[in-house]
């Protein structure tokens, strides 16, 4: 339900137990917290959310570890397993807390999409993700954010117990005596204080931020951002207002294929099933199959910022579950050749470089031995048909944000609670510790949909609704 004409008088009289600030992952929490008998107001600051937010523009890679997908696989993992990746990955540096919480909760997360939203939730096998033991990716089909969110906001529209509010923004926040009085704008400038018992931050970090990027993370200040435009850091803001800690400011996820100049999401599955990257030098730079994250960063550091992904007819084909991919295809980005000379000369190449760059790929591949970058990880020889994209390195999100406790309770620096507040997502301090290394792929949406379910139990359990 849409209510930006909704009458004060009648909202106070339905004054909600729990106001959760964008409809993103957010939606995780508003859902869980109706489901467990709270009356849930979600303001969100867009009118096109569920088609512009981070959520809808993921490709819905939930992580759980012990999930019944795994088990119906043959796949023994565990949380502990997915905490040691997670402390691997960032170096150690990952919040303790949070990433024990989230780790613990990624399988019952998945259950619940299924089962309580009724999200087509499927374990994706058929590449592994850098950093990850094993295979605990769950995802829906077509691997769309899109479709996720969809199925979440289906669910809390048809909740009577939820009222959602848009566009409206979350502009501050101050005690009152019993919670919080959430202050809304609405997009003609008129603003209204709405009290609550709660107020879960799921506004997303500040990668639309410029300022704040080039403050906190100016490796990456340069690049494309493709996130949220509505990604502005309010929810930062607000909780530090209220005398809340923050942390790993630094932390954001990359991309290293985002196809130029179409800005779709080439995807790292190309390289996962064989791809290769080369620079406009026609030659490889670094460990494809290292994470994408850290990659972007690569990228831009070669001539121009860009490089051409360059993939065969079996790799295309394996691509083909991602809809990111399949639109970055009808966009026109891939150009096919029919030989390696074809290939350097449409993407202005030497053709006797790339040539060569190609045979120690391929021999690499043949012989199963490490190139000079370290990777190891040939599953295909690329071979017949050769297809290459252009592609850059881009922001995608930020992972720093409020410190929270396992319950997703936002935390001042001596580690008590600021009193009824709670972040979730790209708000919230993360599981990717600092920088660009430390993600893992699933460990943005993970916190999105798990910190706001974790969130929603939090509170209701302070309302005595649950033990
Ligand atoms: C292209 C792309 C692909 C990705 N793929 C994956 C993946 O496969 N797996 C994964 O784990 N992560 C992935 N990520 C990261 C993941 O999408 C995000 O980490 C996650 O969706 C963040 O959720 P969120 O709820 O914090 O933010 P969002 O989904 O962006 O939701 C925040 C909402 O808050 C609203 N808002 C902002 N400010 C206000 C305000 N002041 N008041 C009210 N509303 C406000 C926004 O409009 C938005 O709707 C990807 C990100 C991108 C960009």
């Amino acid at each position: 339900m849409s209510g930006e004409g909704r009458a004060g008088a009648e909202r106070d009289s339905l004054r909600p137990d729990l106001v959760v600030a964008g409809a993103g992952g957010g939606l995780a929490g508003a859902l869980r917290a109706a489901e467990l008998g709270l009356r849930v107001l979600v303001v969100e600051a867009s009118q096109h959310y569920a088609h512009g937010n981070n959520t809808s523009m993921s490709t819905a890679m939930v992580p759980g570890a012990g999930s019944r997908w795994q088990k119906e696989a043959g796949i023994d993992d565990s949380p502990e397993i997915f905490l040691a990746d997670v402390m691997a990955k960032t170096k150690g540096n990952a919040d303790p807390a949070v990433s024990r919480a989230l780790t613990g909760v990624g399988a019952r997360l998945v259950a619940w999409l299924a089962d309580y939203v009724g999200l087509p939730m499927e374990l994706a096998t058929d590449i592994p993700y850098p950093g990850h033991t094993n295979f605990r990716c769950h995802t829906v089909p077509g691997r769309s954010g899109t479709k996720m969110l969809a199925g979440l906001i289906a669910k809390a529209e048809a909740d009577p117990k939820i009222d959602i509010l848009a566009p409206a923004r979350l502009v501050d926040a101050r005690p009152t005596r019993e919670g919080l009085a959430a202050l809304i704008e609405f997009p003609d400038g008129a603003q209204e204080a709405i009290e609550c018992g709660s107020l879960l931050l799921a506004t997303n970090g500040f990668g639309a931020n410029r300022e704040l990027v080039e403050r906190y993370i100016p490796e990456i200040a340069e690049a494309t951002y493709h996130g949220s435009a509505e990604s502005r850091g309010d929810g930062l803001r607000i909780g530090l207002g209220l005398g809340a800690d923050a942390d790993c400011l630094d932390a954001y996820q990359g991309h290293a294929a985002l196809a130029v100049p179409y800005a779709t999401l080439l995807g790292w599955a190309t390289m996962m099933h064989g791809g290769i990257l080369v620079n406009s030098e026609a030659r490889r730079f670094g460990n494809e199959s290292r994470g994408y994250s850290e990659y972007a960063a690569e990228v831009l550091a070669q001539p121009g910022g860009t490089a051409i992904a360059i993939i065969d007819e079996y790799v295309f084909e394996k691509c083909q579950p991602f809809d990111d991919f399949r639109a970055t295809v009808e966009a026109g980005a891939l150009r096919w050749a029919n030989n390696v000379e074809e290939l350097a000369e449409l993407f202005g190449l030497d053709g006797a470089r790339l040539s060569a760059t190609l045979a120690e790929a391929r021999a690499c591949s043949e012989n199963g031995t490490e190139d000079g970058f370290g990777r190891s990880w040939w599953p295909h020889t690329l071979n017949g048909r050769l297809g290459g994209v252009r592609v850059t390195g881009a922001l995608f999100h930020t992972q720093g944000g409020l410190r929270v406790d396992e319950h997703a309770a936002v935390l001042r620096e001596d580690g008590t609670r600021v009193e009824h507040l709670y972040a979730s997502g790209g708000a919230a301090v993360g599981m990717s510790g600092h920088g660009a290394s430390g993600y893992l792929a699933g460990n943005g949406l993970l916190p999105a949909l798990g910190l706001a379910f974790l969130a929603a139990e939090e509170v209701a359990r302070l309302a005595g609704r649950v033990s």
